[in-house]
């Protein structure tokens, strides 16, 4: 399974790149990603890693405001 790295067994994140494509899956600790079919494709970059954590931290300065959830505004473009 994907959602757990076969190396480590830790829990991979989906990260998605291009909205037309499938995530990959990034295990943290081995800092490798997966495709769906839990087939390692490469190893994370340097500046993929910076700016998986600074989408992480945003989303977790979105998430913890006041424990409230920003509502996700329907019928955008
Ligand atoms: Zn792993």
């Amino acid at each position: 399974m994907t959602l757990f790295c076969k190396q480590c067994n830790e829990r991979r994140l989906p990260i998605v790149f291009a909205k037309d494509k499938p995530p990959l899956w990034l295990c943290g600790k081995c800092e490798n990603f997966a495709d769906g079919v839990d087939v390692i494709i490469r190893e994370i970059t340097k500046e993929e890693k910076e700016d998986i954590k600074k989408k992480l931290d945003d989303f977790e300065n979105n998430t913890s405001l006041n424990g409230e959830k920003l509502k996700r505004r329907k019928g955008v473009n």
